[in-house]
């Protein structure tokens, strides 16, 4: 059975073919540009790699270059359309509406679009894609797959803002949270590295990539989550300030004489690492640091602290904890993250081996010592095989 997985962007469009018979990526890659007359199509198939300039004016045009490069000879996994059985999409923003993946059917669509206010960057590529393919392949079942679905068990001491509750109740103003697909993923892949069903597991999970986020998870569910009502609260990000004191912006609007939007460029675009050392992507900031920037390494200290925060206050609020779990470009990738977020936790129990953590690679690893009592683990995320999968299991009861 061929799914093809989804993932629209303001102005990408990331795909994954699966084989879901076996579990198997068959083909992969990105639009960059997606809006413009100069796209760019990056496509992979096992080692070969294919890169295309070419006009991609809007999210039709790109899905129609996608189908093409799948069925190509050359470069794609299925000889026609046809076989290609379902389409499983990654959705940003679910609200309270979704709280698990759904067939996508025009009532389903209606509901997606009552969401965008929540998410108005968003949610509206996703639709432009499910449109896009409800008119290039109208017969094949299409799924969404929200961000936001894995945090609706989340208690309302955890998702309320403490502010009069008349305006959660009007204008729905609450902490959502997101990467749910990721925290949900890594979760059941560390309870099965704990040797424990995930029901009696308490594991706090960290997404670390551009984007980032912390998750508690208690017996399998999300209680707590750093990200609130939008993506910006929580871990300081790539370019994104994460915490900070809700009358901050108020004082830029004043003192820099800018509006809402000049106020929103800065707290999500300009700020975070970005705006402490120059650097968004972790990798450079790393380079610099090692050279001795100091902007670098306060930059790097102040995620690093943060995260740590994290991590003991989701040990309280859970009454302990099983494993911490990194994960996502940065949890994966850089042993400095890790080290540091950790540094001073021994006194709940966690002892990190330093060697196993220097230790570069691809698979599902334990980098805690053998006496530590909370396990640190690096899981590499798969959200897509999660959407392929639950696209399968619903396509599977039509
Ligand atoms: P997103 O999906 O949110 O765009 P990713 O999960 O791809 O982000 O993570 C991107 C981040 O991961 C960047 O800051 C990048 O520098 C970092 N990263 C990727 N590889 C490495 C590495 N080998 N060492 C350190 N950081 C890395």
């Amino acid at each position: 059975m061929k799914i093809l997985v989804i993932n629209c962007g303001s102005s990408s469009i990331k795909y994954k073919l699966y084989d879901m018979s076996s579990e198997t990526e068959l083909c992969s890659g990105m639009l960059e540009r997606v809006g413009t007359g100069e796209g760019i199509v990056n496509h992979k198939k096992g080692d070969d790699k294919y890169k295309d300039i070419m006009p991609l004016p809007d999210y039709e045009t790109g899905i129609k270059v996608i189908l093409d490069t799948i069925t190509d000879e050359k470069k794609g996994s299925i000889k026609d359309i046809s076989e290609l059985k379902a389409i499983g999409h990654r959705v940003v923003h679910g609200a309270e509406t979704f709280s698990g993946s759904k067939l996508i059917t025009d009532e389903i669509i209606s509901k997606m679009e009552e969401c965008v206010p929540l998410a108005p960057l968003h949610n509206p590529p996703n639709l432009a894609g499910i449109n896009a393919f409800k008119k290039i392949l109208p017969n094949t079942p299409q799924c969404g797959v929200f961000d936001t679905a894995f945090h609706q068990t989340m208690p309302k001491e955890s998702f309320l803002y403490a502010i009069p509750q008349e305006l959660y109740k009007k204008h729905s103003i609450r902490r959502y949270g997101f990467h749910g697909t990721s925290h949900f993923y890594v979760s059941r892949v560390a309870a099965k590295m704990l040797g424990k069903p995930i029901e009696e597991t308490k594991i706090v999970t960290c997404h670390l990539g551009n984007g980032s986020s912390v998750c508690a998870i208690s017996g399998g569910k999300s209680v707590d989550t750093s990200m609130g009502m939008t993506p910006l609260e929580g871990l300081v990000m790539g370019t994104r300030c994460g915490d900070l004191d809700p009358a901050v912006p108020f004082i830029i609007m004043e003192r820099e004489k800018t509006d809402q939007k000049g106020v929103d460029a800065i707290l999500n675009k300009k700020s975070g690492l970005l705006g402490i050392c120059g650097y968004n992507d972790s990798r450079d900031m790393e380079m610099k640091m090692d050279e001795g920037d100091e902007d670098a390494t306060l930059a790097h200290n102040m995620f690093c602290r943060r995260i740590k925060k994290y991590i003991a206050s989701y040990a309280a609020i859970m009454g302990g904890v099983d494993a911490v779990v990194f994960t996502a470009g940065i949890g994966e990738n850089s042993d400095y993250a890790r080290r540091d977020s950790l540094d001073c936790l021994e006194f709940m129990g966690l002892k990190l081996d330093l060697e196993k953590n220097r230790v570069r690679s691809k698979e599902a690893r334990d980098i805690s010592t053998p006496d530590s009592k909370v396990k640190v683990l690096v899981i590499p995320t798969n959200e897509e095989l999660v959407i392929a999968q639950d696209t399968k299991t619903i396509i599977s009861k039509l």
